[in-house]
């Protein structure tokens, strides 16, 4: 068994150092000049998370300062977008900080681009601002790193540990060293957990020679969910997947051209088709979304999803490929050369792939796709977990005393780990991670992390549980009955694919339309069963494969939640990002409400339950 390394009195451990881990440490440092952070990062965190390949915008900015936006009117923008299904009192608390986020970014050298004429910042939309952000994570783990005690790099967290003194009270959490394979337990009086959502849980379009090309970041392995999920905290929204239109094959984000190069849409045809889709889209989600002619309202942007179920609808209609409309834009020099910086500041694949095949968007308009299902809780959709607002703005059912704090106590989240804020973004995740570092000093400034205890069994057991997918390949390598083919375990990577294929075809992936019912999910549910008792026997040859072996083990237990929670919505709330076909309308009367789940850590049950909706954001009169 591989040496243990242990890390001891810590008060804040911040697991995952994307943009919500880096403002935990950030703001964790300001306000607890004398505590002891520490942060575990899957990767390094110069390159670490979702951003990690730079970005060519912030999408969320409200420039209430320049005034242009108020808090308010990003929460009404995000329930709209999310078909009223968001957490008010957290959207509105990151609104009302994200602005600061930006400064600070700027301040530290971000280069943000500003209107010559005005000298505010360049806008791309209403909400986003551009960036010269290749270097944005770099720049943004300074910070983090300059604020915590040490940053442990190349530890892929499994566990967290829990208190043995209090129930449901979080006591650090433990996982391995991707390089030299040592056992590290952390033992903390709060953990921030900023781990990622979820790719690569439904099969992707991508396959064969091009896997691994995705959209969101491959290496989000839904560990904030699975850490959260096995540790009992309840969670919302995991129903929420998001499906995204994209350039083909690259994933290129469609922001900039949308919103800044004023590119558009039109089918194989060079016909607009958006507009046909809405009078039935009209009857399946009312006329709150879409105007009495079943016409997007003009001052309102078409919610996310209905934009994709247009897409979809002419796809199946036979009037595909949608294209992109570049070759307009592209004659004018200058939005020639943004349309290729956005692409190189933030996603070169998608520049090399056009290079590569002969695409080039001034004389050829691009292929636009939609994309297999992510799980995650920052862009266009909100999954993750159940967490405490404000005290200054949350009803009663959605405050439990910290800010950002998990239904465990001392157990906080940041980013994609939290769940009803969406459109959070780049500079929300970091302010949400900011928020919850300050809410986490407080909370040990209460005492409430007097007393924790974590028992030599439990630390042993973990250990022993880690590394068995190497002694069980250990026991059984010379089994192999041809090629990689064993009868006594799995390697990480079949595992992967049974995953993918089963939750694509239950649960409402790509080959199906997005299409899933009740009892497709019951079947689901069942093949994850069998799954999980498979998992247990999963064999890793080496470090690397027990990484990916630990990365599918939250990956099932994710979509294992997703699962749960698709069957529990009876309802067609976001036509577009997935369709139930036995329920196949929006049902206010029954589900205008947040749906919240916990799995039982000992028995792997689900309870299911609806929490309350609240609007504390009037509408726009
Ligand atoms: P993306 O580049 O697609 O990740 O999106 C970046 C930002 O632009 C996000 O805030 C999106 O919600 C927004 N966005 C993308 N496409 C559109 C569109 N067609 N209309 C309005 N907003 C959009």
């Amino acid at each position: 068994m591989p040496n243990t390394i242990i890390e001891d009195n810590i008060d804040v451990l911040i697991v995952g150092a994307g943009l919500g881990g880096t403002g935990a440490a950030f703001e964790a440092r300001y306000w607890g000049q004398d505590k002891k952070i520490i942060i575990a990062e899957k990767a390094n965190i110069d390159r670490s998370g979702a951003v990690a390949q730079g970005l060519y915008a912030i999408n969320c900015y409200m420039g209430t300062r320049f005034g242009e936006n108020n808090p308010e009117d990003h929460v009404r923008y995000a329930r709209m977008d999310l078909m009223g299904m968001v957490r008010e009192d957290l959207l509105f608390d990151m609104a009302r900080h994200v602005d600061s986020t930006v400064h600070q970014f700027e301040e530290w050298g971000l280069p943000l681009m500003r209107d010559p004429k005005s000298g505010t910042y360049l806008r791309e939309g209403r909400w986003q601002i551009m960036i010269h952000g290749e270097s944005y994570k770099p720049i943004v783990a300074e910070a983090a790193k300059k604020s915590a005690d040490e940053v442990f790099n190349r530890i892929c967290v499994t566990h967290l540990l829990m208190d043995d003194a209090k129930e449901n009270r979080v006591a650090g959490a433990v996982g391995f060293s991707v390089r030299t394979g040592e056992y590290h337990v952390f033992k903390s009086k709060t953990v921030i957990v900023g781990a990622g959502g979820a790719s690569n849980i439904f099969k992707p379009r991508s396959v064969g020679e091009g896997a691994g090309r995705v959209w969101y970041a491959p290496w989000s392995s839904g560990s904030a969910y699975g850490l959260m999920i096995d540790a009992g905290a309840k969670m919302t929204q995991m129903e929420n997947r998001i499906v995204l239109a994209r350039f083909k094959d690259g994933y290129g984000p469609v922001g900039a051209y949308f919103l800044h190069l004023k590119t558009y849409t039109q089918n194989c045809n060079g016909e607009e088709y958006e507009s046909k889709w809405f009078p039935g889209l009209t009857e399946m989600v009312g006329k709150e979304y879409l105007d009495t002619e079943g016409q997007h309202l003009s001052h309102k942007p078409i919610p996310t999803c209905l934009r994709n179920h247009a897409f979809i609808s002419e796809v199946n209609a036979g009037r595909g490929p949608i294209h992109m409309v570049t070759m307009e834009a592209f004659q004018d020099p200058h939005l020639e050369e943004i349309g290729w910086h956005n692409f190189l500041g933030m996603t070169v694949g998608q520049a090399v792939l056009w290079a590569a095949t002969d695409v080039n968007p001034k004389y050829e308009n691009p292929e636009l796709t939609t994309s297999e299902p992510y799980v995650m809780g920052s862009h266009a959709t909100g999954c993750g977990a159940w967490c405490s607002g404000p005290e200054d703005l949350s009803p009663e059912e959605y405050f439990w005393g910290y800010n950002r704090m998990t239904t465990i106590e001392g157990l906080f989240g940041a980013g994609d780990a939290v769940g009803g804020t969406p459109h959070a973004f780049s500079s929300g995740s970091f302010t949400e991670g900011r928020l919850a570092a300050k809410a986490a000093c407080q909370y040990i400034d209460d005492g409430k992390a007097e007393g924790i205890r974590i028992s030599e069994d439990q630390v042993e057991g973990r250990k022993t549980e880690i590394f068995k997918p190497i002694e069980h390949y250990k026991l059984y390598r010379n089994e192999i009955t041809a090629g990689s083919v064993n009868p006594n375990y799995i390697s990480p990577r079949n595992g992967l694919d049974r995953l993918q294929k089963l939750m694509d075809e239950y649960a409402g992936g790509v080959t199906v339309n997005y299409m899933t019912n009740d009892k497709l999910l019951q079947i689901g549910l069942k093949k994850l069963a069998v799954l999980e008792e498979d998992l247990d026997k999963v064999a890793a040859e080496n470090i690397h494969e027990l990484l990916r072996a630990w990365e599918l083990k939250h990956r099932h237990r994710t979509s294992e939640s997703v699962v749960q929670h698709t069957l529990f919505r009876k309802e067609t709330r976001w036509p577009g990002y997935y369709y139930r076909g036995d329920a196949m309308k929006l049902n206010d009367k029954d589900w205008h409400v947040l749906t919240v789940s916990r799995r039982d850590p000992k028995t792997g049950e689900y309870t299911m339950e609806k929490a309350p909706l609240y609007h504390l954001v009037d509408e726009d009169e």
